[in-house]
């Protein structure tokens, strides 16, 4: 028989690698911080070894590899990954990432997550992930479109409208689902629903890009009245200024708090007094990047992390906040907008310093929450109005907001375990139902 300590069926090699911002760090098994998460809450609510056998192990997993004429004329192969964790609720749902360090267990780690966060926030999807091993920084428009219809070729017979339902992701975007898209309709016909995250004019939905940042702050207001913090006034320091980071700053400026620091690959920039979010827009319009933004001081990414603020808004890879800078972490309040920014040995340290760390798969969900109304809009050809998105978005979020809080103060349990606890607690329901 299994048992809740039974080590994971996936272990996954060790050895170095680069952290977030590309710097030399310890290695982050993300297959390994999930599946630990996973324990610690099946451990809590004493969920019993059958079920956590089935919701460990992923449904399925596919590796492709596909290979693109690059614009100098010669031929590189890439590595691509699809993994469907479990879809006992739904469709498998969930991004594709585009980064030089996506690997399988990584893939396999996110599916895992996006099997938690659609329970929780209680749409009828079930959980994947997909990436493929590239630099999509350094690949020119062609090379990228290449890539992505070779991989869509490949993966094709693992998708469906029904069956699994890709989504942007780190190194994504509307223009990369369109191609995704389009590819799939060349075998299929036209099939908007295939993937969510679409531009709008091809059946994306309104409010779907802003939609993770948007979930994010619904989710920051909340925590901040939960643990007694004024938003108002109230310093935030941002890590990432990508789709999520960047939408969050623009959405939780606009309720009165000040940014003061924000950041990306090249680097970080602070304002004691707050930085003007729409000038950090422009800047990164003109320049790529949030360095160097005139009345603001250089910092790196590392020392973003360890500011004296109020709330701190990690957006941009996983393995950000580990047992080495933990100990440097002033913040009141940890909001992961990323997935997996924290790693078990950090949370454990943040826990002993009474910061709470509101997690991924109850933070970020309103990306896929939105993917959900994209996916219903596509199938009824019907669509709604922006006002409608963001009010049903909010709704979502808060729900889940306070059945998790609720969860955490009567159970006396960090955020985290509630979340885990709630979302597993939904799947192993529809588990026992079905089987
Ligand atoms: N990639 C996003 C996430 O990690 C969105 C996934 C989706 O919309 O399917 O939640």
């Amino acid at each position: 028989m299994p048992t809740a300590t039974a080590p994971s069926p996936y272990k996954t090699s060790t050895g170095s690698s680069t952290g977030p911002n590309g710097k030399a760090g310890s290695h982050v098994d993300f297959n390994a911080i999930t599946d630990q998460q996973f324990l610690r809450a099946a451990d809590h609510m004493k969920l019993e070894d059958e079920i956590q056998l089935r919701l460990r192990s992923p449904y399925r997993e596919m590796v492709v590899q596909v290979p693109v004429r690059m614009d100098d004329g010669h031929l590189e192969m890439f590595h691509g990954y699809r993994v469907q964790h479990n879809g006992v609720r739904g469709p498998y749902k969930g991004g594709i990432r585009y980064h030089h360090k996506v690997d399988l267990p990584e893939v396999r780690g996110l599916a895992a997550l996006m099997t938690w966060k659609t329970a929780i926030v209680g749409v009828p999807f079930g959980g994947a992930k997909g990436g493929v091993t590239c630099d999509p920084t350094s690949m020119s428009r062609a090379e990228l479109q290449a890539l992505t219809r070779g991989f869509m070729q490949k993966i094709d017979l693992a998708l469906g409208v029904y069956r699994d339902i890709p989504a942007p992701d780190v190194g994504t975007n509307a223009q990369v689902m369109a191609w995704m898209m389009d590819e799939y309709g060349k075998k299929h016909g036209y099939t908007p629903a295939i993937v969510t995250g679409k531009p709008v004019n091809l059946g994306g939905s309104l409010g779907r890009d802003e939609a993770t940042g948007r979930g994010v702050m619904i989710i920051t207001v909340e925590a901040c009245k939960a643990y007694g913090i004024n938003l108002k006034g109230a310093k935030i320091a941002i890590q990432g200024f990508g789709n999520v980071g960047s939408w969050t700053a623009r959405l939780i400026a606009k309720l009165g708090a000040k940014i003061v620091a924000v950041s990306d690959v090249h680097g970080g920039i602070f304002k004691e007094d707050g930085l003007d979010v729409d000038k950090v827009l422009e800047h990164v319009k003109a320049t790529g990047s949030v360095v160097e933004l005139s009345g603001t001081r250089a910092i790196d990414n590392e020392e973003l992390l360890t500011l004296e603020v109020d709330v701190l808004i990690p957006a941009a890879l996983g393995g950000a906040i580990t047992k080495q800078n933990v100990d440097n972490v002033k913040a009141k309040l940890i909001v992961e907008a990323a997935n997996s920014p924290v790693t078990p040995e950090a949370d454990e340290a943040l826990q002993s310093k009474n910061i709470p760390v509101v997690p991924d798969i109850l933070a970020n969900g309103g990306g896929v929450t939105v993917s959900y109304f994209e996916w219903v809009q596509n199938l009824q050809q019907f669509n709604w109005s922006h006002q409608k998105v963001i009010g049903e978005l909010e709704d979502r979020m808060l729900r889940a907001w306070k059945a998790i809080h609720a969860r955490s103060v009567e159970e006396r349990t960090p955020l985290r375990i509630a979340s885990y606890v709630e979302a597993l607690d939904r799947v192993a329901q529809a588990t026992r139902q079905r089987f």
